[in-house]
């Protein structure tokens, strides 16, 4: 089974001064998954993910990268993961192009193969004609790229992305999801973080719920949404009807016109709802079956939203 795991943490705590923001992590990502790891701000994602590139250090645990301790093959994890940050550093007075080749250097990357990797990764994340700029020169979302281009410039099994899309406009957002879903069919390992439910529900195989520096949850995006039962139809009348008594088959509840029906599978049990009103001589306005969302797995478990 570890044979399998690309990365495998273990009871993982970790606590700045007084603020525990780890509280026994234990995570298994597989040679070649797509996992993401979502929860609200201050929930402890950046804290788990710079424990696996060791830039935070740990108060508890261990962490194997396939199946070699971080810590005890320190150039074997570092050779294996390419870590985008979510701060941009601040090489504020090299051209773009020259922080790559610093990059590939502290890689140990030959120049001819930094070359070609290069050219590849700026023509690939739209940096071409941008690379004699300056970090001050750049936009927020042009040095988000760089970051990106920067963790994928030695090739590595394994990228790790903290938030990779946050505060990017929705344009570069859509590409970047195209990128990552292309170098996840290339077969890497892919790890993010991220506080969108829509991005973690499109891009990731399996998704672990974190929270107070806890994993709270994990699975498949589909599994995760059964744990929530609060599939409904809602009925919109063209007028109030008060007496709704041909619906006591179901759980419904009314507000004015508008009728919330209760049921497992929305999908099957409509026409015969529809038939019931129609049966009433009632009039339908409009029709919406509400889609459960990560949120509602999020709200459900915890009483609370993620972006709030
Ligand atoms: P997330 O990435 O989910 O937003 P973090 O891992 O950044 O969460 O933070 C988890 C908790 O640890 C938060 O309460 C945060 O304030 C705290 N924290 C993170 N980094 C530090 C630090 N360097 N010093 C003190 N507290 C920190």
């Amino acid at each position: 089974m570890n044979d399998n795991l690309a990365i495998k943490i273990n009871k993982l705590f970790k606590t700045y001064d007084t603020t525990e923001a780890l509280k026994g992590i234990d995570l298994g990502i597989k040679k070649g998954e797509f996992y993401g790891l979502l929860g609200p701000n201050g929930a402890g994602k950046s804290t788990t993910i710079n424990s696996i590139t060791s830039l935070v250090k740990p108060s508890n645990g261990h962490i194997q990268i396939f199946g070699k301790d971080i810590e005890n093959d320190f150039r074997f994890a570092r050779s294996k993961i390419g870590i985008a940050h979510q701060e941009v550093s601040t090489d504020w007075f090299f051209p773009l192009e020259q922080l790559l080749y610093f990059q590939a250097g502290f890689y140990g990357v030959t120049r001819s193969n930094a070359q070609k990797r290069i050219e590849y990764l700026l023509k690939k994340l739209g940096l071409s004609k941008h690379r004699s700029k300056k970090m001050r020169e750049l936009s927020g979302g042009m040095k988000r790229r760089l970051q990106i281009a920067k963790a994928l410039v030695h090739d590595p099994e394994i990228i790790i992305l903290d938030e990779p899309t946050a505060g990017v406009d929705v344009e570069l957002r859509h590409d970047l999801w195209l990128y990552l879903q292309e170098l996840h069919q290339e077969g890497k390992t892919i790890l993010l973080t991220t506080h969108y439910i829509d991005e973690a529900e499109l891009l990731c195989e399996r998704v672990g719920i974190i929270d107070k520096g806890k994993l709270i949850v994990e699975d498949s995006v589909p599994n995760l949404k059964k744990l929530v039962n609060n599939s409904s139809i809602e009925i919109q009348l063209q007028k109030n009807i008060d007496d709704m008594s041909f619906l006591k088959k179901y759980k419904f509840n009314v507000n004015k016109n508008i009728v919330h029906i209760f049921t497992e599978s929305p999908n099957l049990e409509l026409p015969s709802i529809i038939l019931k009103f129609s049966e009433q001589n009632i009039k339908i306005e409009d029709i919406h079956i509400p889609k459960t969302s990560l949120e509602d797995v999020f709200l459900d478990l915890t009483g609370r939203k993620i972006n709030d």
